[in-house]
């Protein structure tokens, strides 16, 4: 940012909080009454505001809506024990924004933009963050190319958005997921480690195929051979094998999650065993078979931990071990959900308070 940071605010004269039954939010329908907006053109990001929440005005030639030029964030604020407004761990978020902007051709949203932009729209927001257990307020920040034209290159303008609502409860069931050995989500090379739409749109197909199969969720492999387990669904996948803990590596096909890194520390600092490395298919289908598998989950900021059920994979049916008997995952959800609202001590300093 060149000049000092201005934003302007416009408050809405119709605020929904009343109306909004703020205990029981569902997820992705209910937003908070403001937005936070900035637009990058000339080479800077300019005339920085919080409106009310409200439509976008675009050209029917937006070079987004026809090239998917877009980005986005996900993470979440929570009540803390206290009262006060606590964020789990943005630094990280708008770090990765920045890698997902270089990699799409975008204008990055400098760091402190991000982090000032959010601030103050919590705090116009405060309300709207829930203090039931297990609620919060998810934040989701996105940039998406502005330029009316249609031929392809880089947009010269872009806008950077910030709308909030609150969502539910993160307790999710246990799924049955499918591993995927046709479609392929990330390539080498690919936009995988991107949050960046086009990503989710091209996984839409395979992930319906598998609902009429009667899965949850697929897990994704490797584009090559299908031969190394990579992400389930939009989440990162981890395994408890022999007590050890073990989950791929982040690259280029596999995103760099802030709740894969969270548990991985959290499980450094209880003394157990950690394995960051690829895994096959195999490994995984023999782990269960033998019985070296205790627990299998989906990791990532909307449910937190995603316990799996079952796996299935060439035609049949794998069950894991009973979730209720679990250790680890129920663990870490127990200690991510204490840390994130303050009733334990936050050792790695991942909230920022509002
Ligand atoms: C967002 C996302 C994750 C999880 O990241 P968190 O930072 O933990 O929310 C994992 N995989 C994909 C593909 C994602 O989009």
């Amino acid at each position: 940012m060149t000049e000092t940071m201005n934003i302007s605010l416009t408050r809405t004269t119709n605020s929904r909080l009343k109306e909004t039954d703020l205990e029981n939010p569902v997820f992705g329908k209910i937003y908070s009454d403001h937005m936070f907006i900035a637009d990058y053109c000339d080479g800077d990001w300019q005339d920085l505001r919080i409106e009310p929440y409200g439509n976008i005005n675009l050209s029917p030639a937006n070079t987004t809506l026809h090239y998917a030029s877009t980005i986005f964030e996900g993470l979440k604020a929570h009540r803390g024990i206290d009262g006060s407004v606590l964020v789990f761990r943005p630094q990280a978020n708008a770090a990765r924004m920045v890698k997902s902007a270089e990699r799409m051709c975008m204008p990055p949203v400098p760091e402190d933009l991000f982090m000032y932009a959010m601030t103050e729209l919590l705090r116009v927001d405060q309300e709207w963050v829930p203090s039931k257990k297990g609620t919060s307020l998810y934040i989701r920040p996105f940039q998406i190319a502005m330029d009316p034209y249609i031929g392809i290159r880089p947009s010269d303008t872009y806008t950077f958005y910030i709308i909030t609502g609150p969502v539910g409860s993160y307790y999710s069931e246990p799924v049955k997921v499918k591993i995927e050995t046709h479609y392929t989500r990330a390539a080498a090379g690919g936009t995988g480690f991107a949050k960046t739409g086009g990503n989710y749109a091209a996984a839409l197909y395979p992930a319906v195929e598998a609902a009429k199969e009667g899965y949850n969720q697929l897990i994704w492999t490797d584009g090559i051979r299908h031969e190394y387990v990579e992400e389930s669904g939009t989440m990162n996948l981890m395994f408890v094998i022999n007590d050890t803990l073990v989950t791929a590596p982040t690259g280029d096909t596999i995103l760099k999650g802030i709740t894969r890194d969270s548990i991985l520390q959290l499980a450094k600092d209880e003394g157990m065993a950690i394995e960051e490395r690829p895994i096959k298919v195999s490994e995984v289908m023999g782990a269960i078979e033998n019985g070296s598998m205790q627990e299998a989950f989906g990791a990532g900021t909307a449910a937190t931990i995603t316990p799996i059920k079952t796996i299935g994979f060439d035609g049949k049916d794998y069950d894991l071990p009973p979730v209720e008997n679990w250790k680890y995952a129920s663990n870490f959800l127990d200690l991510l959900s204490k840390i994130k609202v303050g009733a334990i001590s936050d050792a790695h300093g991942w909230l920022y308070r509002i």
